[in-house]
């Protein structure tokens, strides 16, 4: 069994309430494989919610304590994305999940790239808070783009 980023099979978790879907991601879940997962959400965020972007490095500095996430507001969400990523990595052990598979470019979920913390669409290399958690701990993960 592995975890999925939920939006990826249809639910409306996105920050805008609405999803990223794709049939692949679907099928994984109606064969049993999968088990879908919003960490924003299971971090206390609500949706629709706005969106928000890691400033000063990526996941991995978040976790250490030397970047934060802060929402198009200006308001920092940090707490609520190391808990969703948290209660991710809590999941993923329950299953015993080796692997996950999470959306591309999210501050959470993203893996090789993120949103730079200006806001204009620029992309960095480097991982979301809850792929940096799940991977320091272990687990795969596998970017949505390669399907
Ligand atoms: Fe999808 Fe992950 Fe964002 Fe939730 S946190 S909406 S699962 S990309």
């Amino acid at each position: 069994m592995i975890i999925i980023s939920a939006c990826l099979i249809g639910l409306n978790t996105k920050y805008n309430g609405g999803n990223n879907i794709k049939k692949v991601f679907v099928d994984f879940v109606k064969h049993r494989k999968a088990i879908p997962f919003c960490p924003e959400q299971a971090g206390g965020l609500p949706t629709p919610r706005y969106p928000a972007e890691i400033v000063g490095g990526n996941g991995y500095d978040v976790l250490d304590g030397k970047a934060k996430v802060i929402n198009e507001k200006g308001l920092d969400v940090t707490k609520e994305f190391i808990k969703g990523a948290e209660e991710t990595l809590k999941l993923a052990k329950l299953l015993h999940a080796a692997e996950v598979i999470l959306k591309s470019k999210s501050p959470s979920c993203g893996s090789s790239l993120i949103y730079d913390g200006s806001f204009k669409g620029r992309l960095i290399p480097g991982p979301g808070v809850t792929t940096a958690l799940l991977m320091r701990n272990g687990i795969r993960v596998i970017n949505s783009d390669e399907y």
